[in-house]
Order: structure tokens, then sequence, then C-alpha cells
């Protein structure tokens, strides 16, 4: 699944999914490692973020689903939409 960003609102650059594990949260039962990730979108130019979106995750989380990035470009394409209909109301 490709996630699809919108361009900056900002600059109008090109947006990046990032994601980082933030902090480890414990083990599951048969031991593995289970943290939480942030997942936000952030412009390649101006270097601003989109808003974080945080899950737990282990090692069953699969990236090939993007689950995380899904929801951080939602609400990362959210803004974008939100502030170009600001500029339209300005003019
Ligand atoms: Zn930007």
């Amino acid at each position: 699944m490709d996630i699809d960003l919108k361009r900056c609102p900002f600059c109008g650059g090109k947006a990046k999914m990032m994601s980082r594990e933030e902090r480890l949260v414990g083990e599951t039962e048969s031991g593995d490692k289970c943290v939480v990730t942030v997942f936000y979108a952030r412009c390649n130019k101006c270097f601003s973020r989109g808003k974080p979106f945080r899950m737990k995750t282990n090692k069953y989380y699969d990236p090939k689903k993007k689950t995380g990035e899904a929801k951080a470009a939602e609400s990362w394409n959210a803004r974008v939409e939100s502030a170009g209909e600001k500029q339209t109301n300005r003019t």
C-alpha cells in the first residue's frame, strides 16, 4: 500500500513519512519487545511536521500494511486541505 502524501501547506515541498521508536513499553508474554513507535509526515524542504501518531508495535507489526503511517498521513493530508481552504477564504 502506497502512502499518498500531499505537498507541504507552507512551502509546497514534498513530504516524507517518518517513523521512530520512541520508548520501550515492555515485553509480551513470549518475550517480544513492545515499543511505542511514533509516525509523522515531515516536509523535506521546511521540515514542518504533521501531527504525530503513536502506536504500540512489536515484531508482529507489519510495515507493509503501514497502519501507523496511514494514520499519520491522514492527519497530514487533512491539515493540507484545511490550510488550502483558509487560503481560498482569504482571497
Ligand atoms: Zn514545507
